[in-house]
Parts: structure tokens; sequence; C-alpha cells
């Protein structure tokens, strides 16, 4: 039999694709800098309270720029209300407006709004219809403009403006080789938001302060349409998959377009829209999107723990349980770890089920644990660096591993490690 000669071919993404840098607040998006989280409130704007709490908890969980829908005269009014109200709780973080319909007389009307947002989200298929979209959308970029904001112009499918979509409908009806109805819908919301980004220009806005995004529902065009946009233009992109659904559904869906497209070096800030459980935790959003960047190699933000799924092998509990436990107590002393040991944020720890990939596995990762599977005897090694260093057995192996990681921690990371002064 012959083998297939091979080559070993580098496992990272592509190249970032080369765009703009815009700053929004004071979080650089574009150009190379670190590919951004965002998220957005689904609170009523109108309630400064709550708003100002969930904006708080998401910049908490880690998103670097939080939007908020300001859809009417109270939202506008309580928008500098909420930006005081996330000092006093110490969340400085950029805050943009999500308009629609009236947008030009939300921020003209209510200028302390125009001016505590850190970005203007301008959806050009809601701006308005015919000679009155033209005017609505200068007079949100002229206030964007006297404000020194950036906007993010974000065309979206479900509300794509319907008269650009007839002419390239028109268009192509009358081509020689007519292309489906969905490549249409596609082309015509790439150049909507490049015409649109282009009107801007033309008014005097700089091409450092725009954002463009195309989002659509399903995997496969959100990856075309961003491919084509990436090809077209230099702007900053911010990717999302709208209406992306509840639960796995929705974090798959996410995962699977944004994560391609990253894979392509296309992306400079991304949103994973979430539909939350009934009383779900908002901020889960905010978690996902941090793993996915985290997982790709694109970033680092939490530790990750490494756990196999399981099999026959591990007939009892006390693996998913000691799974969770540690995961759980990561995601606990990060607060206190990030402020006493900078680069804790690469820690990697493995919880293994059984002999089979156990050991392996854990000396891969920092610090490993490989419990007993059904048959094995009762005890635990652990793997620091890659060499064995213990071996954990009985009721206190849980909190005996725990106190191992945060000795780990310690001793890595902490001020007095060897290392600290170079
Ligand atoms: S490491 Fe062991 S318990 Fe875990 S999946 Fe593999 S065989 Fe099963």
């Amino acid at each position: 039999m012959s083998v297939v000669p091979f080559e070993l071919t580098d496992a990272a993404a592509a190249p970032r694709k080369k765009s703009v840098t815009v700053r929004v607040g004071n979080v650089p998006v574009g150009g190379g800098a670190p590919i951004v989280v965002q998220s957005m409130t689904n609170t009523d704007t109108a309630d400064v309270e709550s708003t100002a709490r969930q904006v708080a908890a998401l910049a908490r969980a880690g998103s670097e720029i939080v939007r908020i829908t300001v859809d009417r005269t109270e939202a506008a009014a309580a928008v500098p209300k909420i930006k005081e109200r996330l000092l006093q709780l110490g969340a400085d973080v950029p805050l943009v407006g999500d308009f629609h319909y009236i947008g030009h007389k939300l921020l003209a009307e209510y200028p302390a709004c125009a001016e505590a947002l850190d970005k203007y989200r301008i959806n050009p298929g809601n701006v308005g219809f015919r000679e009155k979209r033209d005017r609505q959308f200068s007079e949100i970029i002229e206030i964007a403009l006297k404000h020194n904001k950036p906007v993010r112009i974000g065309a979206n499918w479900g509300s794509l403006d319907q008269e650009l979509l007839t002419h390239i409908m028109d268009e192509n009806a009358k081509a020689k080789e007519p292309v489906e109805a969905r490549a249409v819908t596609r082309e015509a919301l790439v150049r909507s938001a490049l015409i649109s980004a282009a009107r801007a220009e033309e008014l005097g806005m700089k091409r450092n302060r725009i954002i463009l995004s195309a989002k659509v529902s399903a995997v496969q065009d959100l990856i075309a349409v961003y491919g084509e946009l990436a090809r077209r233009s230099d702007y900053a992109l911010h990717l999302g998959l709208t209406e992306a659904g509840m639960g796995s559904k929705g974090i798959v869906a996410s995962s699977a377009a944004i994560g391609v497209l990253l894979q392509q070096g296309i992306g400079d800030t991304i949103r994973i829209s979430l539909t939350p459980e009934p009383n779900g935790d908002r901020t889960r959003e905010v978690t996902v999107a941090q793993e996915l960047l985290q997982t790709m190699g694109l970033r680092t933000f939490v530790p990750l723990v490494a756990a196999c799924p399981g099999c026959g092998r591990t007939t009892s509990t006390v693996f998913q349980e000691l799974a969770f436990d540690v995961q759980s107590f990561i995601r606990d002393r990060m607060p206190e770890w990030k402020k006493h040991y900078p680069g804790v944020e690469t820690l990697n720890v493995a919880v293994m089920g059984c002999i089979v990939n156990g050991p392996g596995e854990s000396k891969h990762a920092d610090i490993g644990i490989s419990l007993p599977g059904t048959g094995e005897a009762p005890t635990a090694p652990v793997f620091v660096d890659g060499k064995k260093v213990a071996t954990l057995r009985g009721a206190t192996l849980a909190a005996d591993f725990k106190a191992m990681v945060e000795d780990y921690v310690a001793r890595r990371w902490g001020v007095s490690r060897p290392d600290a002064a170079e």
C-alpha cells in the first residue's frame, strides 16, 4: 500500500483582510485590532435603571461595546441618564444607539442623546422612503459629523431597501443570464450597505468613521454577503447572524457562519444574536462570542477547561461533577486572578474521564487530571506541565485538585515567579 506524502500546513486562520480602523469610544475596531466582542440590551431603554444595569452586566461579562435601541422620545431622553448611571456603576463601555425610521428626528431633538452615544447605527432600509430617505439619511450623518461620532451602516435582510431590490431585480430580468432571486437579494443587501457608505463619505464622513454590516439569517447567505463586502471594500466589518434563534440552534448557526468568515480573515467585531430563554441571562451572548474567538485561537479571555465527553467507561457522575466544578471555580476566581496574575487567561486545564485519553490529554494541558473509569483503580493522577506530580483519591479529590490549580496559577503568573523581572 502506498502512503500519500503529506505536508503539514499551519493550523491558523487566514491573515485578516485589510480594513480601516474605526474608534468607537476608546475601542479600536478594524485595521488589525483584536476582534471586538459586542452585544445589545433587551430592556426598555426608557427604563434608565434596568438598561444601565444590563449594560453594566454585559460589560462585566466582557462586552467591549454595547448597543441599546433608541426607538422613541422617552428612550432618547433616557440615554444621557443611562450614560451617567453607567459611570456610577463603574462601567465605562462605549454605548451605541440603534435607530430606525425616526433616528434623524430623535438625534436632532435630543442633542444630549446624540452626544452621550459613542456610535449611531443606521439601517439604510429603514431610514425613509423615496426623497425622504436621502434627506433623513443626510440629517443623521450631519448630526454624526457635528458630534464627531462614527456610524454603523447596518443593512438587514428583513428590512432591505425595497426600491433598490426592485431595481436590481429589473436589471437581473434584462440580463442575458439572470441569476436566481436569492442571489439578487444578496446583491441588493451588499449594494445597500456600500451605496449608503459612499453617500456618507460624499457628505463628509471619513472612511475611518464608518463600520458596515449586512445581516441575514441563513448561514450560507451570510458567508456569501460578507465575502462580497470584504472583496469590494476596506470598511471595518461588524459580523452577526440576525435572528439566529434560541439555545443550541442560535449558537451553532452563529458560530458556523461567523467562524467560517473569521477563518477567511473577514470581520473586525462580532455579535452573537441569541434569543434568550424566558428569564435567561442576556450575558450568554457575550460568553458565546468570547468562546468562539478563543476556541479559534483569535483572542484569549478566560482559561479553557478541556473535558472529554465521557462514555461507557465513566458510569458515575463524578467526572461530570468535577468538570463542572472546575469550570465554575475558574470563572469565579478569574476576577481576582486577573488582578494579581496577568496572563492567567491562557491557562489550560484538562479534566478527563479515564485512562484511554486521560493521561495524554492531561499532559498537553498546563494542569490536568485523569479520573478513574469503570474498573480502574480509584486513583486520579495529576499532570503539571506534562509531568505526573501527584495522585489524588477519596472524598477530597475535587478540593485537592482545585487547590493545585490555585497553586499553579500563583506560581506561574504571580509577581514573585522567577521570570517576573524579565
Ligand atoms: S477519555 Fe475515557 S471516558 Fe473520556 S471519552 Fe475517552 S474513553 Fe471515554
